[in-house]
């Protein structure tokens, strides 16, 4: 007898592990990995479907106690089988069940899913719909003889303009179809987001650094079709150019691509430039496509109908039948990984799926992630680099602006002396200003306005956040000190958290310039559809002076007139609690400032700072990557945090607070117990940056150490442990491991 393991797509979590079945004689030959089966479950030997995983010859419970597989449905397709594959390793490496992994790779179908295309035809032959149409003159029935006399001259008519131009009611078609005289065909339509219009687009002859960026990757792909290489780029390099030529190549070659942008990123003018490149067999999903939306895109990618698919995160599952390429733009995004369960990252299940399908994947970056760096230094990764701008623009010139020594306590509290200057004589030219509110994570952290100290625990090195009852606490470990009435460096009485917002900074700026015309662009004014791009494009053609805005204003879009790009508080997301603090505003800076003096005429970057020696500020000052990667690397290393070493959370959240604590000590004391005198540190349990959220509670754990393979060990009896405790059933947890 043979035994098959069959994964339970059922959402109840318990019921998560694949079952064994038995494979009856009769099914022996068609019963393999990837197919579908049904087989009795549970008490009431319900029948439910499940996917087989694997098949094996040796029982894992005794054989007498395992059921029979009742029948085989069909198979999965085999870009669905290759998908389900890397959905039992994402399950594997993240730690999250496999019916939510499952879920991720192979989105359930929507029965409403497929808009359809509805035409009424006549469904009788001329004559004798000419009879039919006298007997209804006859009788008076004018919306019939409307519909008929139409159909009569057309023979098909699309629905909409039967019950639109013609005002035929449903009814009247309903009772027609009845009569068997018209009949209601369906078309099923694709839903093309691609705009159709007419587009032009010079074409580019690639630079000698792309061509040879280029030359190099196809090489490699000849010997080893699933290398991987990161570039790294300066913004405007023309990344996207190399990116464009690999494709064709791949496509050449009957194969196919994914590029995945950060949302916030994809502009019109990238969109149009793939269309134009490859023919308009490109498609894009997008987060505010419906579930229908999008599988009709992957649909489509499955039936051969693409060679491009662009998109967010989740565009890397698009089932294409032959995958030559996957290009993951701007890969240092945090949007690349998942904030729920599986909590995987789109740059490592890219490399897994490249390996499953044989498919190349290049990573992009003007300010690479740590991770991509790290692997491309050690091995693992081909580098890249794009040095020089490809067009005519220049890198602008950069100023820090010291806040210390309150700096900003005279006039206004947002905009220094300095900066008013600038903006003034940058208004006087008629040039545009972009002011950007560097507001990152949140606000609770504390810092000294007169020496620009920052409250950080002494056991983690991230910072402090001041909580409602006045103590400031870490939210890796758990430290909690009070409030100190003054500042630890200085002594001056100026700790205070920041809370200002983008509408604080546009009143100032109206009152100080008057005249000058401002927009806004963050979370409120970007809702609605379209929002964001209203303000962009309205900024663009210059129906405005000064644009004042969030992290969106940095990302992907060109505004050739900006000359003078201001940032306000540099430092505000150096001081969340996260040890990637450093080098999220290494990259934010490094992307504002790319923003200005694109158009050749060069420009003026101001960084407004209370940390004007970290390194961060100033390695994006200069923009200087390799300094503040070995900066980095350094401060990773001596921390332990990835990638020098592996960091495993543990994130718990539970409506019940006691219970919550109760069941993060015990998990504590079970790691302690598995893990002994191993070089891994415990930290927590201690709340989140954010410690409830719609009445549930949330609280987090981690392990620190330095090998990754170990820690997943440890988390996979952590899981064992608590699926058998019956005290975590009403506790949500989900696993993060990076490295
Ligand atoms: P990146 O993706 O690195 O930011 P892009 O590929 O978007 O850079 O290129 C930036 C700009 O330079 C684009 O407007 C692009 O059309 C232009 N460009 C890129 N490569 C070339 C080239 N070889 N010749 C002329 N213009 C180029
Ligand atoms: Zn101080
Ligand atoms: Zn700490």
């Amino acid at each position: 007898m043979r035994y098959a393991d069959v994964a339970v797509d059922i959402t109840a979590k318990a019921l998560d592990r694949p079952f064994q079945y038995g494979i009856p004689a009769e099914l022996e030959n068609e019963v393999e990995e990837g197919v579908v089966v049904e087989a009795p479950f549970g008490n009431g030997n319900r029948i439910i479907r499940g996917y087989v995983l694997s098949v094996t010859d040796s029982p894992r419970i005794a054989a007498d106690k395992i059921k029979n597989i009742t029948a085989v449905v069909t198979r999965l397709s085999d870009e669905e089988q290759r998908l389900t594959a890397l959905a039992v390793w994402i399950r594997d490496r993240y730690g999250s069940s496999l019916a939510a992994a499952l879920r991720t790779v192979l989105p359930a179908r929507k029965k409403t899913a497929a808009r359809q295309k509805r035409v009424v035809c006549l469904a009788v032959p001329r004559d004798e719909a000419e009879r039919e149409l006298d007997v209804m003159r006859s009788h008076h029935q004018s919306a019939r003889v409307r519909l008929m006399e139409a159909l009569i001259q057309e023979e098909r008519l699309p629905y909409e303009v039967c019950t639109g131009k013609l005002h035929v009611t449903a009814a009247v078609i309903r009772a027609l179809v009845q009569k068997q005289l018209i009949r209601i065909e369906r078309t099923r339509v694709f839903r093309n987001p691609a705009p159709d219009e007419a587009f032009s687009h010079r074409s580019v002859e690639l630079n000698e650094e792309q061509r040879r960026a280029a030359d190099c990757i196809l090489k490699a792909m000849e010997s080893k079709p699933d290398c991987r290489f990161l570039i790294q780029g300066v913004t405007g390099s023309g990344k996207t150019e190399v990116y464009m030529e690999l494709i064709a190549h791949v496509v050449d070659k009957g194969k196919q691509a994914i590029v995945l942008i950060p949302e916030i990123a994809l502009t019109y003018q990238t969109l149009m430039r793939f269309y134009h490149r490859f023919d308009g067999r490109v498609s894009v999903i997008h987060s505010r496509m419906s579930a229908g939306e999008k599988q009709d895109q992957f649909d489509r990618a499955a039936q051969g109908d693409l060679d491009v698919m662009i998109g967010p995160r989740s565009a890397l599952f698009t089932p294409f039948p032959n995958l030559g390429i996957i290009v993951i733009d701007e890969e240092h995004e945090e949007s690349y990984r998942s904030e729920q369960s599986p909590r995987y990252h789109a740059r490592e299940v890219a490399f897994r799926r490249g390996t499953l399908e044989g498919a190349c994947v290049v990573l992009g970056s003007a300010t690479p992630s740590m991770e991509a760096s790290y692997a491309a230094r050690n091995g693992g990764i081909g580098m890249i680099r794009l040095d020089k701008r490809a067009g005519d623009s220049v890198l602008p010139e950069t100023r820090i602006v010291d806040l210390r020594g309150g700096t900003l306590a005279s006039g206004s509290l947002i905009l220094s002396g300095e900066l008013q200057d600038a903006m003034r004589s940058a208004l006087d030219r008629r040039e545009q200003i972009m002011l950007f509110l560097n507001r990152r994570g949140y606000s609770g952290s504390v810092i000294c306005s007169s020496c620009g100290h920052a409250m950080r625990c002494p056991h983690c090195d991230v910072s402090l956040t001041l909580h409602r009852d006045g103590k400031l606490v870490c939210h890796y470990c758990g430290y909690t000190e009070d409030m100190p009435g003054k500042c630890p460096e200085c002594g001056s009485g100026y700790l205070r958290t920041f809370r200002f917002g983008t509408e604080q900074v546009e009143s100032t700026v109206k009152q100080m310039f008057p005249d000058a015309r401002v927009l806004r662009l963050d979370r409120d004014t970007a809702s609605g559809k379209d929002g964001e791009l209203k303000v962009l494009s309205a900024f663009a053609g210059h129906e405005a002076d000064i644009l004042i805005g969030t992290q969106m204003i940095v990302k992907g879009h060109d505004f050739p007139d900006v000359t003078l790009m201001g940032i306000l508080m540099a430092d505000l997301s150096l001081n969340v609690p996260d040890y990637r603090a450093g080098e999220r505003t290494f990259q934010l800076l490094t992307q504002a400032a790319g923003r200005a003096g694109r158009s050749g005429t060069g420009g003026l970057v101001m960084i407004q700072t209370y940390m004007p020696e970290h390194y961060a500020v100033k390695c994006a000052a200069a923009q200087d990557y390799d300094a503040f990667y070995e900066q980095e690397m350094e401060f990773r290393r001596d921390s332990g945090y990835p990638p020098s070493g592996s960091l495993t959370a543990v994130h718990m959240s539970c409506p019940d607070k006691e219970h919550l604590d109760l069941a993060g000590n015990y998990v504590r004391k079970f790691l302690q117990r598995v893990i002994r005198d191993a070089p891994v540190a415990i930290l927590g349990p201690t709340d989140e940056p954010v410690a409830r959220i719609a009445d549930v509670w949330r609280t987090a754990l981690y392990l620190k150490g330095g090998d990754g393979a170990y820690l997943r060990r440890i988390r996979g009896w952590l899981e064992k442990y608590i699926e058998i405790n019956e005290g975590f059933s009403n506790i949500e947890i989900t696993y993060e491991t990076t490295i």
